[in-house]
């Protein structure tokens, strides 16, 4: 029963099925003490009676309580059945739960309920830990009171060496940690609120330090035993190229990386880096320097790209910038015609074809390098360890990775998610951008957006339109997007404007076409489904409107903002919804409003949305802490990292006796982690 409601298997389970909370058991209030702020509430009083009442889903069981004071109604939605027949009408109860109010009366759902006389028996006047528990449980007299029966009965069995310590003693002095077998009694059985917050905070530290360790010793086995190529010189082509070719002066943050990257690069070891960079920070000229360094060192390089669309303007905006350089560069996407295909793939097995830049496609089987030495991939926070393998198949020697980010991740999730990659961050934009302003309208204000694009366009700009893409009703997101075309169409006339319009069901040929026509200034409105989302840069593209705002999350909103303001114009960001807009969205529409800094809204991202569904996160199990929270814990994680880089600077191999504890608790659960070649 404990095994399937509550995946607890083993006493160790139950010892790590930790409280959600405390009570004090000498605490009992009365019914009429309960208003509209009450939230958890301790009252004891007898069981008048129970019903079923509702139908269906609507089914619930609703059971009154009295005390002297008044009546208290208690409601279940499941395992109504069960709950009703443990039941006993004419018995006294304790009751725990939280309260709310319904039609004007107090109510509660789901309480914890205890005989009152098996209470006092026990005689236990601690402070007494509730457990999640479920319906099940509770009808079979495990409810969260309960389960800390056994706990308790369990607890002090278990002695101080079944529970050893895995952090080393001089830093739990020096943090003022209880050691771990104090923390499991206390964050059960505390003796005060001091001693289990003491607890909570030692067990948080030692979730997040072991994870942080772990990562580490990850990056640490690549730095120390991957082979990599090695590119010892800036040659003529970048020389060349920085001196030359360059349309502008790099930002400080673009040297930075750039160095890091030549750093990495040059000592025989693979590189493994992640970009991160806010949208327009300029990571594809990095991008394009790497690729040449990799040249100038008689090495292939490859750049993939998410999408066709951006694997084309990437191809044509590098290969305009190469065009007097003794270097090939070569589109290879899933819609390079045959013939070409050939030539291409010709060209990269014998060395005649120093770049190609594509999709995915480029890491295809078929596809042989005479000695690829980087993959770039751009616009995506992981590059997944199935196409990495099929990377490692291309080279004898790995090539060294670069990874740029679509937009920025929360310096804690990165942290923990990215730990065992090198991290570079560009928090810089280029000079001369101006400050994208982003306003609300709604429905009613549409005829007033389009006058603003009006003038816009009369200033010689352009602009987008998006429409949501809405994953489980493809169908209905393109018909939103067709009667907004039209839409759009009667507001802005041809033959004096132009409007191009790209989606997801058009062969590529075509979104190809309509999107050239863009980029050349031959249309003056994209109107697109959220295929343009990343990537594509059009300078002379001043407005944003996006549609339906209110169903984009906000990491998509910034992603779709950096279209505009990409050139030295003044851009717009105009976000439309209806009139009626959920608190939710409302939230993320004022964060928007409030900020261009794609850090700042990872955060609140994070905050908002919580770790398991920040994009790219999700099959990482590098998240799932018991105890410690990415949003809360933000101080706990920052030490954490601090001294797990401290401790393997000092003693790599953990070889130390205050450092072999660790070591083992590290080894004993190694079968779940794999520390080798994840790269
Ligand atoms: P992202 O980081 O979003 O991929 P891009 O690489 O597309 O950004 O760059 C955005 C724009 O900024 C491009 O038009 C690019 O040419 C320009 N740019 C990049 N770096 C600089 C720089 N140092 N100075 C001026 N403009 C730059
Ligand atoms: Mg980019």
């Amino acid at each position: 029963m404990l095994r399937k409601e509550l995946n607890i298997f083993t006493f160790r389970d139950l010892l790590e099925h930790f409280p959600l909370r405390h009570i004090d058991k000498t605490q009992v209030n009365l019914i009429n003490e309960i208003n509209p702020e009450t939230e958890f509430i301790q009252v004891a009083g007898t069981l008048v009676d129970s019903t079923i009442i509702g139908e269906k889903r609507g089914k619930r069981l609703v059971a009154r309580i009295r005390d002297k004071s008044g009546i208290l109604e208690l409601t279940w939605f499941q395992g109504i059945t069960w709950v009703q027949k443990s039941l006993l009408p004419g018995k006294d109860y304790l009751i725990y739960g939280r309260c709310g109010f319904f039609n004007g009366r107090p109510q509660m759902t789901h309480p914890e309920m205890e005989l009152l006389a098996s209470v006092k028996s026990a005689g236990k006047n601690f402070l007494e830990p509730i457990y999640p528990s479920t319906e099940k449980l509770k009808a079979r007299s495990l409810n969260g009171r309960q389960l800390g029966t056994l706990t308790s009965v369990l607890l002090p069995q278990v002695a101080e060496r079944d529970i050893p310590e895995n952090l080393p003693a001089p830093l739990l002095q020096q943090l003022k940690m209880p050691s771990r077998y104090r923390a499991y009694c206390d964050i059960h059985f505390p003796k005060s609120p001091q001693d289990y917050q003491a607890a909570v905070r030692r067990l948080k530290f030692e979730e997040l330090f072991i994870a942080q360790i772990r990562l580490a010793l990850i990056k640490l086995q690549r730095h120390r035993y991957s082979r990599g190529v090695v590119f010892e010189k800036v040659g003529d082509i970048f020389t060349h190229f920085y001196n030359h070719v360059l349309p502008f002066q790099l930002t400080g943050a673009q040297k930075r990386v750039l160095k890091e990257i030549r750093q990495d690069t040059a000592r025989g070891k693979q590189m493994n880096r992640l970009v991160q960079g806010d949208v327009g920070s300029g990571k594809t000229i990095v991008a394009l320097l790497t690729m040449l360094l990799a040249a100038d060192n008689g090495y292939q390089s490859c750049l993939m790209a998410p999408t066709e669309i951006l694997s084309q303007q990437h191809y044509q905006g590098l290969t305009a910038l190469l065009k007097d350089l003794p270097v090939t560069m070569r589109l290879l996407t899933g819609s390079t015609k045959a013939a070409e295909r050939r030539k291409v793939l010709a060209g990269l097995a014998d060395g005649s074809i120093q770049m190609v830049v594509g999709t995915h496609a480029v890491i295809e089987e078929s596809v042989q390098f005479q000695n690829l030495g980087l993959a770039i991939v751009d616009e995506q926070h992981r590059f997944g360890v199935a196409q990495r393998a099929k990377l490692w198949q291309k080279a004898t020697i790995p090539p060294h990775v670069l990874v740029m980010t679509a937009t920025p991740i929360p310096r804690t999730l990165a942290m923990t998610a990215y730990g065992d990659l090198d991290y570079s961050v560009m928090d810089e934009l280029p000079p001369g951008r101006q400050p994208i302003t982003t306003v609300h309208r709604n429905e009613m204000q549409r005829a007033g957006v389009m006058d603003f694009i009006r003038t816009e366009i009369a200033k010689g700009r352009q602009a987008y339109i998006i429409y949501p893409l809405i994953e489980e009703s493809e169908k209905l997101s393109y018909e939103d997007l067709m009667q907004g075309y039209e839409q759009v169409k009667s507001f802005f006339p041809e033959p004096k404007y132009y409007i191009s319009m790209v989606h997801g069901r058009q062969p590529p040929e075509q979104k190809e076409a309509n999107m050239q026509r863009f980029v050349t200034g031959d249309t003056h409105i994209m109107v697109s489904t959220t295929v343009i989302e990343v990537g594509v840069n059009v300078p002379n593209a001043s407005v944003m409107v996006i549609e339906s705002t209110e169903k984009f999350g906000l990491s998509q909103l910034h992603q779709l903002r950096g279209r505009v303001g990409r050139g030295s114009e003044k851009s717009f960001c105009i976000l439309l919804t209806g009139e009626r807009v959920s608190k939710d969205a409302r939230e993320r529409i004022k964060i928007m409003c409030a900020t261009n800094d794609g850090f700042k809204i990872a955060e609140k991202d994070l905050e908002l949305r919580g770790p398991g569904d920040i994009e790219g996160t999700r099959q990482s199990g590098m998240l799932n802490f018991k105890l410690a929270s990415l949003i809360n814990d933000k101080a706990i994680l920052e030490s954490a990292k601090k001294y797990a880089q401290l401790l393997l600077e000092q003693d790599p191999d953990m070889t130390s006796a205050d450092n072999l504890p660790l070591k083992s608790h590290l080894l004993a659960k190694e079968g779940k982690t794999s520390w080798s070649k994840i790269s």
